[in-house]
């Protein structure tokens, strides 16, 4: 097979069948050996029975029907365990991200490219904080880890069936599916869009949902931030003796004995913060170490049409 184009969805029905339309459009003027890999993360309108439609329509079409919703870097990752073709497209559902330009990734990667991602050039429809937000995080875990995680990237791209085998076979279930992908190496390139606003309903990746993932991605790409404790429990052990010196010397040497009861509540109340953040720091790691050990299946299936055995 030479294309599976992936696509997660949660509550997407009023898009669903003019992405599949202009996915066509695209997709066959190149190759009539392909699958499209619909995987229903819980919605709760009537997504999978469009995506249900489509498949009788057209045997091409696949669909993994979670029982609820496990969010979307594991709806990804079952259509990557699922996906048969040489090369892998990854795109949301929504039509933020164009189908057409399926068709330039598409060329590059006939060129020798293993990756090649969609890198966003302009974001439209998109609220400042929104992007200011997603600015700051691609800097930070830049800055934080070894693996350079290109800047202004989601999950729209196009993947070797090489990288999709690493990439379904590395363990790791706090899954960041762009950094690990980064990860690989190989030969990886972009291709510059524009972000077009969603056609309908609206983004389902909340702040908290996206400061978890956020910090999944800085905890699985660095281990600075636990480091950054050690750090900060030094400094401030090195402040506290300082200071200690500083009474002793007030008491012994100057008789001049301190009240000393606001500077205390002070120090206590500044010691008990550090190391509450350090123990939150150590806290997410070890939930993270939790996580794995549990070992649960990262997702359920209720119901598809794939039958064929995974790869
Ligand atoms: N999605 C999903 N599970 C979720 C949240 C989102 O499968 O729990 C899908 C969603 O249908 C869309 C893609 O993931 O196809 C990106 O989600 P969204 O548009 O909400 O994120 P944003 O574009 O705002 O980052
Ligand atoms: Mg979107």
């Amino acid at each position: 097979m030479d294309i599976s184009v992936i696509i997660p969805v949660f509550n997407e029905e009023k898009s669903l069948s003019i992405l599949y339309d202009r996915l066509i459009d695209v997709v066959t003027s190149f190759t009539q050996d392909y699958e499209f890999i619909f995987v229903n993360d819980g919605s709760k309108d009537a997504s999978l029975s469009v995506i249900k439609e489509l498949s009788t329509k057209n045997q091409s079409v696949k669909y993994i029907d979670f029982s609820r919703n496990f969010g979307h870097q594991f709806a990804v990752f079952a259509g990557l365990e699922n996906a048969q073709g040489d090369a892998i497209i990854i795109i949301d559902a929504d039509l933020q991200d164009p189908p057409e330009l399926i068709r330039e990734l598409y060329a590059k990667w006939k060129n020798g490219y293993d990756v090649v991602y969609a890198q966003r050039e302009e974001r439209k429809g998109e609220s400042w904080h929104k992007l200011f937000t997603a600015k700051l995080f691609y800097k930070l875990i830049n800055k934080l880890s070894d693996t350079a995680i290109p800047l202004d990237t989601g999950d729209f791209r196009i993947i070797s069936k090489k990288i999709k085998d690493i990439i379904i076979s590395m363990p790791e279930r706090n899954k960041f599916l762009r950094g690990q992908i980064a990860w690989t190496g190989f030969n990886q390139t972009s291709v510059l869009y524009n972000r077009d606003v969603r056609y309908a309903g609206k983004t389902s990746y909340s702040y908290s949902k996206m400061f978890a993932f956020a910090f999944d991605g800085v905890a699985s790409f660095s281990n600075i931030p636990l480091r950054l404790a050690t750090y900060l429990g030094f400094l401030v052990s090195f402040i506290s003796f300082l200071v200690i010196l500083y009474t002793l010397y007030q008491k012994y040497a100057r008789h001049n004995v301190v009240q000393g009861w606001s500077s205390l509540m002070v120090s206590i109340l500044f010691v008990g913060g550090v190391q509450l953040i350090c123990l939150g720091i150590i806290g997410e790691y070890l939930g993270r170490i939790m996580d794995n050990v549990k070992n649960r299946p990262l997702y359920i299936v209720k119901e598809t049409n794939i039958y064929q055995q995974k790869n």
